[in-house]
C-alpha cells in the first residue's frame, strides 16, 4: 500500500520562530526541505543571532553573530528558504516578555502564517532559557494577541492587519502527535546543519546521531525517518 505522506496538509505558509541559528535545522530541517519541495512558503524568524555561541573567551560577540547569520543564510539557501528575518535579541538573555511578544506578533501580522513551528516551552526540564522563552512568547503571540485588533493597535495604524494562525507545531516535544516523513530529505537536513560550520564543523558522528534520533521518532510509523511535533490547533 503506497501512502503519500504529505507534510503540509492544506496549509501554504509556514513560519519558524527559533532562538538560535541551527535550531530550525535540528528541530525541523527535514520537514522544511519537504515543505519547500512541495512549493510551500517558509519564513524563518531568528530571535537571536547566537552571538554568545563560541567557546573562545576572546571571541568578539558581534563577529560571532555575523558569522552565524551568514551560516544560517547558507543553511536556509540549502533548504530553499528565501525569507529569513533576524530580530537580534541578546543570546542567552531572551525573556518571554511583552516586548518579545510584540515583535513576534508583528512578524505574524506581517508574514501571515498558517502554521508556526517553534520550541516546545511546555516540555519538562528543557534546559535552555532562550528555547523556553521563544516558545512561550510565540505561543502567547499567536493566541490571542496577533488575532485580536485591540492588541498592539499601532500595528493596525501601520497597515498590518490582525491574523489568525491555524496551528502551532512544537519541535522537541515530550509527546509528539505529528510525524513527518523525512526519509527523502534527511540528507538535506544534514547538509543544512553542516552549513553551521562554527558550531558543527565536520563533527564526528553528527549524521549517525541524527539518523538514530530520526529512526527512533519513526519507530511506529510506516516510514524510516521522522521529525516529530506536538500540534496545537488554534482555528475554531
Ligand atoms: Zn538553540
Amino acid at each position: 500500500m503506497e501512502q503519500q505522506h504529505e507534510s503540509g496538509d492544506e496549509f501554504q505558509t509556514y513560519m519558524l520562530v527559533v532562538a538560535h541559528p541551527d535550531d530550525s535545522e535540528f528541530g525541523a530541517g527535514g520537514t522544511v526541505a519537504r515543505l519547500t519541495e512541495e512549493g510551500k512558503r517558509v519564513v524563518i524568524i531568528q530571535v537571536t543571532s547566537g552571538n554568545k555561541g563560541s567557546a573562545d573567551r576572546n571571541a568578539n560577540p558581534d563577529q560571532v553573530a555575523a558569522t552565524r547569520e551568514a551560516e544560517l543564510r547558507e543553511a536556509a539557501r540549502r533548504l530553499e528558504v528565501t525569507e529569513v528575518v533576524f530580530l537580534r535579541c541578546m543570546d542567552g538573555e531572551v525573556m518571554p516578555n511583552l516586548d518579545l511578544r510584540e515583535r513576534v506578533v508583528r512578524m505574524i501580522r506581517t508574514h501571515r502564517p498558517d502554521v508556526i513551528i517553534t520550541h516546545d516551552p511546555f516540555r519538562p526540564y528543557a534546559l535552555h532559557p532562550d528555547h523556553r522563552a521563544v516558545g512561550l512568547a510565540t505561543t502567547d503571540a499567536v493566541y490571542p494577541t496577533a488575532r485580536d485588533p485591540l492588541y498592539f493597535p499601532h500595528h493596525l495604524a501601520e497597515g498590518l492587519e490582525p491574523h489568525r494562525t491555524a496551528e502551532i507545531w512544537y519541535f522537541g516535544a515530550d509527546q509528539p502527535d505529528k510525524f513527518i516523513d523525512i526519509t527523502e530529505t534527511f540528507t538535506r537536513k544534514i547538509d543544512a546543519l553542516r552549513a553551521h560550520v562554527s558550531q558543527i564543523g565536520d563533527a564526528e558522528g553528527l549524521e549517525e546521531r541524527m539518523r538514530e534520533r530520526a529512526e527512533e521518532l519513526a519507530k511506529d510509523q510506516p516510514f524510516d525517518l521522522a521529525e516529530a511535533f506536538k500540534v496545537v490547533q488554534m482555528r475554531r
